[in-house]
């Protein structure tokens, strides 16, 4: 007998009929046998009209009640699950995350999870139960809602699976598996059979939305073996796990694109100590990730200072810049809230020279500008224009032939 994780994504639950199909699998998960977990996410659209809702109401909504309301959407599905698996004759319990519990920190809409309460999971196991959970959503220290950002309910997944040393945890999703890019972007897109946990650490936390990217960092800290495959067949989806010495190591395994990015200039800031820390310090304490930085080489004393903020903290990011550049004494501020960023993805970079050189040939063949540039050991990002996003990610699925066609 093994305890299996699953978790059901907004679209494998966006229907009554689907969510029918979901208690199938989950329904055969528990004949065969299987403890049964699952985590579900809220009915495919629902969460972005809530967040619409909110941002109707008031240009800067409560963070509070911003989670009270955009956790709600999980709640409509796990009582919908739960109500199907009985019908079904199967036992079964839903929670919200408060009554597992789920504990997080306090940063709103983007909480991170400190601890996961298992009486209850495992008295409803023992119980023969099959238990459903609310994904997305927490509580804090001080009993306050919490979310865990968009795709959250990838991570909450992961987390029960680590916290209760699941056998798998199974991330059901529209697609049957990571691909080599989005497969909805590039029609020849390749299925990956096993991605090790840092390339799929890259790829998500560079655009491939196809798991969370803190779901990823879980399951690397706890050694979670994820498999992320469709609810709609039964192909073998792809295995997320650690690097071993049999699996084939190529150049670049993907490419992934975001559009949720936006850059933010501050010129000509006095060229002394301090000065960075002062404009990245309230943003990070305003909880804003910032991404990729350039800072030029000093001329007459003045530095430009360049960055990138997720599009959804733009406005907030950009009215903190501009009280703290006016402190320093910087010469202004500029912001284009429309750029994308591209990047290409793989171990086989780690012994491997001229990828770069092959990735700004592949986007200037197509005449696209690069604004920034950034490496680590395993990937080459460049942000550029939004409106070049997908022809570049075509370009470089191309360039590195990563497509089936060329197998072929
Ligand atoms: P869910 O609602 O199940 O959580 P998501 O929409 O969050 O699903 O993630 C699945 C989507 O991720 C796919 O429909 C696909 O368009 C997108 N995606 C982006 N990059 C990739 C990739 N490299 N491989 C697979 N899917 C990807
Ligand atoms: N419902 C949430 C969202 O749309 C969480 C998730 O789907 O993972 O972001
Ligand atoms: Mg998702």
């Amino acid at each position: 007998m093994a305890l299996v994780v699953q978790k059901y994504g907004g679209t494998s639950v966006g229907t009554i009929d689907k969510i029918r199909n979901v208690a199938k699998r989950v329904a055969r998960t528990h004949d065969d046998g299987n403890d049964v977990v699952v985590i579900v996410s809220a009915m495919s659209g629902e969460t972005n009209k809530l967040v619409a809702m909110a941002n109707e109401m008031c240009e800067f909504p409560s963070e509070r009640e911003y989670d009270v309301l955009v956790s709600t959407g999980e709640q409509v599905t796990i009582a919908l699950l739960s109500m199907c698996l009985q019908a079904m004759g199967y036992k079964a319990k839903s929670y919200l995350g408060h009554q597992i519990p789920i504990l997080t920190d306090s940063a709103s809409s983007k909480a991170r999870i400190k601890e996961i309460g298992q009486d209850n999971i495992r008295q409803d196991l023992n119980g023969g139960s099959i238990v459903v959970v609310a994904g997305f959503q927490g509580i804090d220290a001080e009993g306050n809602i919490t979310t865990m950002g968009r795709g959250g309910s990838d991570t909450s997944a992961v987390a029960v699976a680590a916290a209760l040393k699941a056998d798998v945890c199974e991330i059901y999703t529209d697609v049957d598996g990571v691909y080599t890019t989005d497969p909805r972007i590039v029609e020849n897109a390749k299925k990956i059979e096993k991605i090790t946990y840092d390339e799929m650490l890259e790829m998500a936390s560079l655009g491939a939305k196809v798991l969370q990217i803190r779901s990823v960092e879980f399951a690397k800290k706890y050694g979670v073996l994820v498999h992320v495959r469709s609810s709609f067949n039964d192909n073998p989806g792809t295995l997320v796990l650690k690097e071993d010495t049999d699996m084939e190591t190529v150049l670049v395994s993907g490419v992934t694109y975001s559009k949720d990015e936006a850059k933010i200039s501050v010129l000509q800031i006095p060229d002394k100590p301090g000065v960075a820390a002062s404009i990245f310090t309230p943003l990070s304490d305003a909880n804003i990730t910032v991404d990729v930085i350039i800072q030029n080489v000093s001329t007459k004393g003045l530095n430009d200072l360049t960055f990138t903020v997720p599009r959804a903290d733009f406005k907030k990011a950009l009215k903190i810049v501009e009280e703290h550049a006016e402190k320093v004494n910087a010469g202004g501020v500029t912001s284009d809230g429309k750029v994308a960023k591209v990047s290409i993805v793989g171990v086989g970079m780690r012994s491997h020279s001229g990828i770069a050189s092959k990735m700004f040939n592949a986007l200037a063949s197509e005449g696209i500008n690069i604004q920034m540039i950034t490496t680590s050991e395993i990937k080459v990002s460049c942000v550029i224009d939004d409106k070049y996003a997908e022809l570049a990610v075509r370009v470089l699925h191309d360039a590195f032939e990563l497509g089936t066609q060329e197998e072929d």
